[in-house]
C-alpha cells in the first residue's frame, strides 16, 4: 500500500516548519511534492494553516496582552 514510507515519512515532520515559512526553498519544494499525496500532513496543514496564520499575524504585543500580567500586591 504504502510506497517509499521511510521518504514521506521524513518530510511529514517539515508540516510545521513549512507552515512557518521555515524550509529552505528546496524544502519547499520537496514538501509541497510530498503534501500531494500525503494525507496526513494535508490533513495537518488544514489544522494547524488558520492556527499559524493568526500567530505570525500577530505583533509580539499582541501576543503579551493574551498573558494577563500577575499584578504585584
Ligand atoms: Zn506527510
Amino acid at each position: 500500500m504504502t510506497n517509499n514510507g521511510e521518504g514521506s515519512r521524513s518530510a511529514c515532520h517539515d508540516c510545521g516548519l513549512y507552515l512557518l515559512g521555515a524550509l529552505s526553498p528546496d524544502a519547499v519544494v520537496a514538501f509541497e511534492a510530498h503534501l500531494t499525496d500525503c494525507c496526513d500532513c494535508q490533513d495537518e496543514c488544514e489544522t494547524l494553516g488558520p492556527i499559524v496564520s493568526a500567530m505570525i499575524g500577530l505583533s509580539p504585543a499582541d501576543v503579551e496582552d493574551m498573558h494577563p500580567h500577575p499584578e504585584p500586591l
